[in-house]
């Protein structure tokens, strides 16, 4: 059965030894990646400290290949990467040479390991908005390259929605998807104040289980979740024997299976798969959510239904 993944992010995707050898490679001290985390705060934390190795065109390049030769050894066939760029380094090389070397890394993905990428690049709450809007619109500059959504991640209620939401809107206004993330550390209002934004699918959303009016909103409107099971379980939203993405596909909603960071979780897609189906999602579920929640043209949609 193909698998789609709609929810990893690059910079969480890179392995211990290629980390070290890019570490190596820019002079930096090498990280620890293998941490517990106390929770989302701490792992953000941490996230920072390990994608400071990430510095060049072709770092970037080589972590979306690599993930798209390890996510085809576990059966996708389609997976839409979510990226962070950091202001400081935007400064020095440059948002436009960031934005080439992922999708460089996109376009050789598809030739070397025959996996469709795509890319929705984002901002994130604590971040200055107007950083946010310049990312948008490179974003929109690199549509015709692989670049299908525009995203907003970080500390969930922590920070307000609304600055952010400019370059949201700018995004939309100019052909890219919106894939917030949301209801993971703060309740179903969140999620709402996503679909307001506009957001076409919503990253995490499980405490959307909280307001039964909001889920069957979302399963008319057929609004897809990407729904992380470790992820959510290591960061304390969760646990095996009680994940919300019971309940959520039994209310109709369609949820999506996706790493998040599978490295640093030490994870991968297969691992996911087995706990969702534990928890009662089945691979042609997850299939059939995946499909309805890539933003990928129509062209590229055929082509995943054929599969
Ligand atoms: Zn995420």
């Amino acid at each position: 059965m193909p698998r789609i993944e709609l929810h990893i992010h690059f910079e969480g995707s890179v392995r211990p030894d290629t980390l070290t050898a890019i570490a190596r490679r820019n002079r930096l001290p090498v990280p620890d990646v293998a941490t517990d985390f106390r929770d989302l705060h701490h792992f953000i934390d941490l996230w920072n400290v390990t994608t400071a190795c990430l510095r060049t065109p072709d770092d970037f390049r080589r972590i979306v290949v690599d993930y798209a030769g390890e996510a085809k050894q576990h059966g996708a066939v389609y997976v839409e990467g979510i990226f962070t760029p950091d202001p400081a380094l935007a400064d020095e090389i440059g948002l436009d040479a960031m934005m080439a070397g992922y999708c460089d890394g996109a376009a050789e993905a598809e030739e070397t390991h025959g996996v469709i990428v795509r890319l929705t690049p984002e901002q994130y709450r604590g971040s200055d908005p107007g950083f946010g809007m310049r990312v948008a619109q490179a974003a929109v500059r690199f549509r015709d390259r692989g670049v299908v959504g525009f995203g907003l991640a970080g500390r969930e209620g922590r920070f307000p929605d609304e600055p952010y939401e400019p370059a949201m809107r700018y995004a939309a206004d100019h052909g890219l998807g919106l894939v917030p993330h949301a209801g993971e550390a703060a309740g179903p209002e969140s999620v709402r104040s996503s679909l307001r934004m506009g957001a076409s699918r919503i990253r995490h959303g499980i405490t959307a289980v909280g307001d039964p009016e909001l889920l069957t909103e979302m399963a008319e409107r057929r609004i897809v979740l990407d729904v992380c099971p470790t992820s959510n379980i290591r960061l304390g939203y969760a646990t095996e024997c009680d994940h919300p993405i019971t309940r959520l596909v039994g209310a109709g909603v369609l949820c999506s299976v996706s790493t998040d960071d599978p490295a640093m979780f030490g994870i991968d897609l297969s691992h996911e798969y087995a706990l969702a189906a534990q928890l009662g999602v089945t691979e042609d579920a997850a299939f059939e959510a995946g499909l309805a929640g890539a933003l990928c043209d129509e062209k590229t949609r055929s082509r995943l239904e054929g599969m």
